[in-house]
């Protein structure tokens, strides 16, 4: 190609951009021009599923509409979007069934023909899917530190969400995991900002990148810290901590181009987030310069109401949530929000230019989605769904998210002519591996599942041939601890996988964080025996294991690591995978002391060491059976100039005997500023892969706008002094001069 025709192109494709733009503003202004005030009302609309669903399903493979019903929605009501599955998933037949049904009735019975935007919670692959891909729950993949991963997981969850016919997926969690309570925990990148920033922003990339599927980043703002722990319950933090540790994940993602965003249920400070016009319109969309979709989540706008209380009435609670920012209610069952809305704009309270406002980005939406022009499912992307390079995707997600926390003597990787007891209530189940969100709700219907992917059991059985299984124990019931201890006593090593059976949302609520009594206890009577003990932990969230921990030879934390779970786990334990995953969050020693590593140093030090930070795994932690080392952690320049950049290097070596896979994680403090500063904050990391006595020096470049906090006034800022650098054991230092603020948010 001659070297002239770039810059011809990139004109030419500039153009056609331009084009393209151009022509869905005309087409979303003649619609809007032609609507009436309750055809714009009905795109704000959206309806559950299961609303318009006949009476007499259940069904596993269709969903049988009530035509009278789904008549009433779409062509009386004129909605705009509809959401979910009503008992489970469907396979591929089953969703073109209905999205066929839905678009036929849109298209040709209403007046002007606007598809309805379908959407669905594809939060750890295709989980609605029955033929999907399920990967790994996004805990588990934050545990890779592999964006170029998270960017492919988005891919392919996308791809199959958009040959199901479903072009709108309501994800990724972007909340930061820093209540481990939380029966959310699971769903988040963990408790660090930069790394969930990273992944999040690299699998909306993946999700958005055939252009046919948009994102839905949720729940913005502040969900995942409710102070009690439990869901959709309030936070109390200041707006310096929102900033500082939860806005960044969805700045990125906004960035990074999400075209819809999703609110928290919750309030902060008493902020019901749903009313919040300073968090949806001036931060969301002035300073982040957000253009997409606000849709409420489940039933929110009549909670402002109910349980809120900051609405008198339903009709305020409408009022509140539009001028709070709000363009379309999940409302989800009922038509209340539309009436109240119409009725609204006809008194006066609301100007029909601020429907005009939400109706334009939910019309913008679907014509950018190629919903205008294509609204039916395409049945050719249907052959693309469950292929089995997708299933290898999710394998290697899984494998390269198991962390090894712990190992003693080395007593892993398991010898495979060794005697081996296998016991716990998560050692033969599908619905731990996955957890919640999988084909049903809750995930932990097993009639469900596929027959084919494999239990940790049956993986460990196709690799070894004396592995003996005892349950011993439920996850929350006592079956007959002493056989498994009986059977302990013969075997050379007992794997215990114990943990948490699916669950999602509300139900998962929980009131202490220690592993189930149950549990324990099998754990102990093995230990008892003297016979080494694997602690295999399968969990959405890290249940406190302290009563247990010291008695166990090695712990292997393996999160809710999805269909290929067994598997990968079975490939960690027999070493036929060296493990490479490193904890993205604090694992706490004890229920009440749940601290985020990047804490600030009171925290840490009191006059005799009573406050010492001593959780039983710290963020970051993860061993192999290589071993690593560093040298020469260098930064390229003693000194950073505001608006600068500065590069770091480090040499790390594999000095072990067998080729592994090493994250390096770059720390960065401050040793002074104005607020007490973190002890540390992440802001780089890299994974490499070295053969035994390999040598690499990896670079990173910190770049001024890296080293800033939020300050008081909630604005970024660049304080001078000096910084140091951290990874590993080392330690370096450079002096930031001359800084500034670096504007742009302000409460
Ligand atoms: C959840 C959302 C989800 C929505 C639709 C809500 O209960 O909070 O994450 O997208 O339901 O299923």
């Amino acid at each position: 190609m001659k070297r002239t025709s770039i810059p011809l192109l990139l004109l030419a494709l500039l153009a056609s951009v331009t084009n393209a733009n151009a022509q869905v503003r005309s087409r979303v202004d003649s619609l809007l021009a032609a609507m009436t005030l309750e055809e714009k009302v009905g795109q704000m609309t959206q309806i559950t599923l299961s609303v318009f669903a006949a009476r007499d399903t259940p069904h596993r493979d269709s969903v049988r509409l009530d035509t009278a019903k789904l008549r009433e929605g779409i062509v009386r009501r004129h909605i705009g979007s509809i959401l979910n599955v009503q008992d489970g998933a469907l396979g591929v037949e089953g969703w073109h069934a209905l999205i066929r049904q839905i678009q036929g009735m849109a298209t040709r019975e209403t007046r002007l023909g606007i598809p309805i935007l379908y959407g669905i919670d594809f939060v750890h692959g295709a989980n609605y899917l029955r033929e999907g891909t399920i990967f790994p729950q996004n805990l588990a993949l934050a545990a890779t530190f592999d964006t170029a991963l998270a960017r492919r997981a988005g891919e392919i969850t996308a791809g199959e969400a958009y040959a199901s016919g479903l072009p709108w997926n309501f994800a990724p969690v972007l909340d930061v995991g820093r209540q481990p309570l939380w029966p959310r925990f699971y769903e988040t990148f963990g408790e660090d900002p930069w790394l969930a920033s990273l992944m999040g922003r690299s699998q909306v990339t993946g999700m958005q990148s055939s252009g046919r599927v948009a994102t839905s980043l949720k729940h913005y703002l502040g969900y995942s810290n409710p102070r009690s722990g439990h869901d959709r319950t309030p936070a109390y933090m200041s707006v310096r901590e929102v900033r500082e540790s939860y806005l960044p994940p969805f700045a990125a993602a906004v960035r990074a181009g999400a075209r819809t965003v999703m609110v928290n249920s919750g309030d902060i400070d008493g902020e019901p987030v749903h009313a919040s016009r300073y968090w949806l319109t001036d931060v969301l969309r002035g300073e982040l310069g957000f253009q997409g979709v606000i849709v409420s989540d489940w039933s929110d706008i009549i909670n402002l109401h109910t349980r809120h209380r900051v609405a008198p009435t339903l009709k305020d609670a409408v009022r509140m949530a539009i001028e709070a920012g709000i363009d379309m209610s999940m409302t989800p069952t009922d038509y209340q929000f539309a009436d109240d809305l119409v009725a609204l704009v006809r008194e006066g309270a609301i100007p029909e230019s601020r429907i005009d406002q939400s109706v334009r980005r939910i019309l913008t939406l679907k014509a950018e989605l190629g919903l205008l022009d294509a609204p039916f499912p395409d049945e050719r992307a249907a052959r693309r769904v469950g292929s089995e390079a997708s299933a290898a995707v999710s394998l290697r997600a899984a494998r390269e998210a198991i962390t090894l926390l712990k190992n003693e003597g080395g007593v892993l990787p398991l010898r495979k002519g060794a005697r081996i007891l296998l016991t716990g209530p998560a050692a033969h189940s599908l619905t731990a591996l996955n957890g919640g969100w999988t084909y049903t709700w809750q995930g932990a219907d097993a009639s469900h599942y596929p027959a084919g992917p494999r239990t940790l059991l049956e993986a460990m059985l196709k690799r070894a041939r004396d592995v003996r299984y005892v349950p011993g124990t439920g996850f929350d019931s006592t079956l007959d601890v002493g056989a498994a201890a009986r059977a302990a006593r013969d075997a050379d090593v007992a794997v215990v996988a114990v943990g948490e059976d699916a669950y999602a949302e509300t139900p998962g609520n929980i009131d202490d964080l220690t592993l189930s009594e149950p549990q324990l206890r099998l754990v102990e009577a093995i230990e008892a025996t003297g016979t080494p003990v694997v602690l295999v932990l399968v969990e959405g969230r890290p249940r406190v294991i302290s009563r247990v921990a010291d008695g166990a030879k090695a712990i292997v934390m393996a999160y809710w690591p999805g269909m290929q779970g067994g598997e990968a786990l079975a490939d960690v334990l027999f070493g036929e995978v060296n493990p490479s995953g490193r904890l993205p969050f604090t694992y706490p020693r004890s229920v009440n002391l749940l601290v985020p590593y990047d804490h600030p140093r009171t925290d840490e030090l009191g006059p005799t060491n009573a406050n010492a930070f001593h959780p039983q795994f710290e963020f970051g932690s993860g061993l192999g059976y290589t071993t690593f080392a560093y040298a020469d952690l260098r930064p390229g320049a003693t000194e950073l100039r505001s608006g600068g950049s500065i590069p770091i290097t480090v040499t790390v070596r594999n000095t072990g005997q067998r080729e592994g896979t090493e994250t390096v994680l770059l720390f960065v403090r401050q040793r002074f500023a104005s607020l007490a500063p973190a002890v540390k904050r992440l802001r780089g990391f890299q994974r490499v892969t070295l053969r035994p006595g390999e040598s690499r020096t990896v670079s990173f470049t910190l770049s001024a706008s890296d080293l800033t906090y939020v300050g008081r006034d909630g604005r970024p800022v660049l304080e001078p002094g000096i910084f140091d650098v951290m990874v590993g054991s080392l330690t370096a230092s450079f002096t930031v001069t001359g800084g500034t603020a670096a504007g742009g948010m302000r409460r």
